[in-house]
């Protein structure tokens, strides 16, 4: 059996994850929270992405929260945020107090169409925020150039897109502030939760250093200069990213060179209706390899019965979540989205997949026979 979220990810750091523990628990400062180790973290993050700041805090959603409330976002205000896609898309606007508008999303790459990006623009947007999506960045330039044009804020949902980079510049520097998720199954994924705040927009990240603990300055404690949140970052895990960080871009490469490997052998397959993600290097982070399929359904059997795990992500669109639905516009569709929720299936890309295993996956997705509906 070869699972799609691998039960192994910290088999071989066991020792070093209990060394950690122990190191943090019996420190003489005894400090668990946003104490020097967080420190160095952000410092490291900041060398390895070149942004002006980095700010830890408790996970990828409310690092969205931090960079609408330092934007100021916030009550009368319409947030564009992509129809397909998770829930803390829609969920940190609402959060702020704002309404989400959704857009519809390019059918192959599943990410944001900055056409229906500027049909979604009204008097009352306040923000762009479109999110990478799999192993494809959105179409950031475009997107840059919208929001310059209609002097609206550009929040980049870089959540899953940790390592890569398009025109040179990474994910998360694209927008006036970024994030990064370290949830488990992340491509940065730890041992818990955790996030931060990418930014070249020194304000932005002082707002949101203040934010992430209830609003006070640094140093300045029960000194509360903004309403904001308990959304502190762990020592431990600290501790933990950066021991983990410089092997992240050998495992990334290694992400990588499956995703090549698959997109090449299931090339021929589009006739029986199987469409592989766009190839190539460029603007790519491979957290998951999402195929399409017209029987998606059909493949997920076939694969299970070769005892390979799938996922199926978003079997519905944000505006068609019962969460979601009262605040989309009545009698709207958003077909592109609607699709890719029908579509997509994702197989195992993990960096600890050996070669072996990769052919088998790839030889077991050739064998499905396919066709038209
Ligand atoms: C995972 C994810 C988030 C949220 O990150 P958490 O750390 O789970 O809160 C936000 N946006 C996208 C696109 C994600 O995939």
């Amino acid at each position: 059996m070869l699972p799609f979220f691998p039960p192994d990810l910290f088999d071989d750091e066991v020792e070093e994850l209990l060394d950690t523990v122990r190191r943090v628990a019996t420190a003489p400062a005894q400090r668990f929270i946003l104490g020097e180790r967080t420190a160095a973290f952000e410092r490291a993050l900041r060398e390895h992405t070149g942004a002006a700041d980095v700010v830890a805090c408790s996970s990828g959603t409310s690092a969205l929260v931090l960079v609408l409330r330092a934007m100021d976002v916030g009550p009368g205000d319409e947030v564009v945020v992509p129809a397909f896609g998770c829930a803390p898309l829609a969920a940190s606007v609402i959060a702020v107090g704002a309404t989400p508008v959704f857009a519809d999303v390019h059918p192959w790459t599943m990410t944001v169409e900055p056409y229906e990006v500027e049909q979604a623009i009204s008097g009352r947007t306040a923000a762009l925020m479109p999110a990478h999506m799999f192993s494809v960045m959105a179409d950031m330039p475009a997107l840059r150039q919208l929001a310059a044009r209609h002097d609206v804020r550009l929040v980049e949902d870089s959540a899953v897109a940790q390592g890569a980079v398009l025109d040179g510049l990474p994910a998360g520097r694209w927008g006036e502030a970024g994030v990064y998720s370290f949830v488990q199954v992340k491509a940065f994924g730890t041992v818990g939760e955790g996030g931060v705040v990418v930014t070249d927009d020194a304000e932005l990240g002082r707002l949101a250093r203040m934010l992430r603990n209830h609003g006070q300055p640094p140093g300045r404690r029960f000194e509360h200069h903004l309403v904001g949140y308990n959304s502190r970052f762990d020592e431990i895990l600290a501790d933990v990213q950066l021991r983990r960080l410089p092997g992240l871009a050998a495992r990334l490469e290694r992400r990588a060179a499956i995703a090549d490997y698959y997109t090449e052998r299931f090339a021929p397959l589009v006739e029986r209706g199987v469409q592989p993600p766009p190839p190539g290097r460029e603007g790519r982070c491979h957290y998951v390899y999402a195929l399409l399929v017209e029987q998606r359904d059909e493949l997920r059997v076939h694969l299970a019965e070769r005892g390979i795990g799938t996922h199926v992500y978003y079997p519905a669109t944000l505006p068609a979540q019962q969460a979601f639905a009262p605040y989309a516009k009545a009698g709207r569709h958003w077909p592109h989205a609607e699709l890719a929720c029908a579509r997509n299936l994702a197989i195992p890309v993990y960096p600890h997949l050996t070669d072996a295993q990769v052919e088998a996956v790839a030889d077991a997705v050739c064998s499905f026979p396919g066709g038209p509906r």
